[in-house]
């Protein structure tokens, strides 16, 4: 079939997790779903909380008129106003409503403020690992993506970053806390930075991607890049804090210090609605208007994290605990992650090789599943370490 060739490409680079799914309902289907260890997939595994419920129900008996209607591009005003509430609490600047936008999912905000800001060949640069959909993202939009290291912690390597920046660089995206990695930027990378970017001649925008700012353990703080650089971003959902991914529901919200906001928040409003999705979907806006500082039980995910990681040290392997998210990256006795990812998939244990998200040398084990997998599946974890130490 005569697909884009730039797609077919795509495909193939996208093909680690494509192909785990794939072979996980294989699997699943031979051998039964519960012996089958599936770490692939970033799919929350804990119900949206009880609120959630109650509000849903509250709204679909409700009378409204006109609630499955069109609404202003950027969103309902009340949920707007709402979310605005929430982020300027959280970044610890006044945020109005007339600085959000309301998007399907975090993805879907990307890709907005892609659309929004990128002339062709414009740059971003990404630190590594990163979230696999960037990439395309990015492309979507015309620009060119630049990917830097980050160091050993997966900490932020800043000396790449400004190494990286060239006449074409539009952006810096970043992602705390990190899927892949779990790890969380503390606030002086975060301040060094807004620094770097801050002395550069042309705005640099730094975009915040924060699907799991709200997933994060041992009372570890996730410093806020509104305070700290006046030309920021923010890209996020609550497709984790609430366990609502199939909802489809986030927000972009932007610096009220930027220059220039309101031709961005016109490009972004347009962009909201021309790229195929035309408005946040109606009923969520709703329900999460009524539902500011709710969110999952995190202690649940924190449980299962420690349960893995102390799990993974007990059978030999060499674990420093994520900060926050619900992924582990874990380093490979071998330097082929792919291969020690096809060992585990020998013994039904189904892990990402971190090469699907340019960190070569790991896997990503996605721990949002149920206690049974993790606990069933660390004999084989051991088992295969065994195999190549
Ligand atoms: N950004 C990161 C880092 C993610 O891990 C994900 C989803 O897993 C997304 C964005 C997309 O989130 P959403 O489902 O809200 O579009």
């Amino acid at each position: 079939m005569a697909i884009a060739r730039k797609i077919e490409g795509f495909i193939s680079q996208s093909s680690f997790i494509r192909k785990m799914f794939e072979e996980g309902m294989r699997l699943k289907q031979r051998f039964g779903a519960e012996n089958v260890f599936d770490f692939s997939l970033g799919n929350p595994n804990l119900e949206p909380p009880a609120a959630f419920g109650e509000r849903l129900r509250e709204l679909a008996a409700s009378q409204l008129p006109g609630k499955h209607m069109y609404m202003p591009n950027a969103g309902y005003p009340e949920t707007r106003a709402a979310v605005a509430a929430t982020v300027s609490e959280s970044q610890g600047v006044a945020v109005a409503a007339d600085q959000i936008v309301m998007t399907c999912g975090a993805g879907g905000a990307l890709n907005v403020i892609f659309k929004t800001l990128l002339d062709p060949g414009d740059e971003v640069i990404i630190p590594a690992p990163f979230f696999v959909e960037y990439r395309f993202y990015v492309d979507n939009a015309g620009g060119s993506s630049r990917i830097v290291p980050t160091r050993k912690d997966f900490s932020l390597d800043l000396d790449a970053i400004r190494g990286a920046i060239t006449e074409k660089t539009k952006a810096v995206l970043i992602n705390s806390p990190n899927n892949p990695t779990g790890k969380v930027y503390d606030r002086a990378s975060i301040t060094a930075l807004s620094a770097i970017l801050a002395e550069q001649k042309r705005v640099i925008y730094l975009i915040s991607d924060e699907p799991y700012t709200e997933i994060v353990y041992d009372r570890i703080e996730v410093p806020g890049v509104m305070k700290a650089y006046s030309h920021s971003i923010v890209a996020t959902s609550y497709s984790k804090s609430l366990s609502l991914p199939g909802e489809r529901i986030g927000y972009i919200a932007v610096n009220p210090q930027i220059d220039g906001p309101g031709t961005l928040m016109d490009g972004l409003t347009l962009c909201n609605r021309t790229l195929g999705f035309v408005n946040a979907p109606a009923l969520m806006q709703r329900v999460i208007a009524g539902l500011g500082g709710i969110k999952v039980d995190v202690e649940i995910y924190r449980k299962k994290r420690d349960l893995l990681c102390d799990g993974l040290a007990s059978v030999g392997y060499r674990v420093v605990k994520p900060d926050g998210a619900f992924y582990l990256f874990l380093p490979t006795p071998i330097p082929d992650d792919v291969r020690f990812a096809d060992a585990l998939r020998e013994k039904r244990i189904l892990t990402v090789p971190g090469s699907g998200f340019d960190g070569p040398g790991h896997i990503r084990i996605a721990y949002c599943v149920a206690d049974a997998t993790i606990q069933g599946a660390i004999g084989g974890f051991g088992e295969v370490l065994r195999e190549f130490t």
